[in-house]
């Protein structure tokens, strides 16, 4: 009996060392300051339009059903 206790004891000690290791909050840590320093929403990239191809930037974009359009003309909206 006192050698199972033993066990789990020495089992919940790694499992203890092992979750409190400061070098994986630490990584975590640093991702998450990462993903802060660059924002996802604010991000311009280069869409192409649905209808003619043409690239324009994410802000000036038209979203039509999540599709992407250069102009109105070319999304169906007037
Ligand atoms: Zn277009």
């Amino acid at each position: 009996m006192l050698k199972i206790l033993l066990t789990i004891a020495i089992i919940a000690a790694i499992y203890f060392f092992l979750i409190k290791k400061p070098k994986v909050s630490q990584k975590r840590q640093e991702r998450a300051e990462e993903e802060k320093r660059k924002p996802k929403k604010d991000e311009d990239i280069m869409v192409a339009c649905e209808k003619c191809d043409t690239f324009v930037s994410s802000h000036e974009a038209i979203i039509v059903s999540g599709k992407y359009y250069c102009c109105k003309s070319c999304a169906g909206v007037k």
